[in-house]
């Protein structure tokens, strides 16, 4: 499957799941014995927040197999995640990787407003490069998702295998279910 043809299945399975209350992804015993027998092929890799208002599979209506996941809060890109990013897009060979933020979220809210020790304190830290002094929730999202896909532009153009892989970026709305593109 190439990236485009992933996305447009992504996009479609979102607008069935904002425009309609029954989950259409495949999560069938015979889907679960086929991927436990054949392994797993996602064609996307998503890096989201690990908020529990976000549910990956039901917002793009994709069922057991079809999208590899990774949950960090405020989906502030690690050294680790990185490595763990790139290591699920060669092994899988997945032709899109999608950087979602989402509106509402918590941590980066604690993140600008509250107390900035341990963690909340190195979020902090990539915020302000990714937003420099910006304080409005909803736009640091946004900056941080852009800093977050450029970022991994730049790593995987490194890697020749890895060079065509299609990043994009995404809001998700908490409310409306929406993503919007980005
Ligand atoms: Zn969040």
């Amino acid at each position: 499957m190439t990236a485009e043809e992933s996305l447009n299945i992504l996009k479609e399975g979102n607008r069935k799941f904002y425009t309609s209350s029954v989950p259409t992804g495949d999560i069938s015993p015979d889907r679960r014995h086929f991927t436990a027998d054949r392994g797993q092929q996602p064609n996307a890799i998503l890096i989201t927040c690990c908020d529990a208002r976000i549910l990956p599979e039901a917002i793009f209506s994709t069922g057991i197999g079809d999208l590899l996941s990774f949950r960090i809060p405020g989906n502030v890109l690690t050294p680790y995640l990185l490595s763990s990013v790139k290591f699920a897009a060669r092994q899988f060979g997945a032709p899109l990787v999608i950087l979602m933020g989402h509106t509402h979220c918590d941590t980066l809210k604690a993140a600008l407003t509250g107390h900035m020790e341990g963690f909340l304190a190195s979020v902090n830290e990539e915020l302000k490069k990714a937003a420099g002094p910006e304080k409005d929730l909803e736009k640091v999202c946004r900056l941080n998702v852009r800093r977050d896909v450029q970022l991994l532009r730049e790593i995987f153009r490194q890697t020749p295998e890895l060079a065509k892989t299609k990043i994009v970026g995404a809001i998700y709305n908490i409310d409306t279910g929406e993503v919007r593109w980005i």
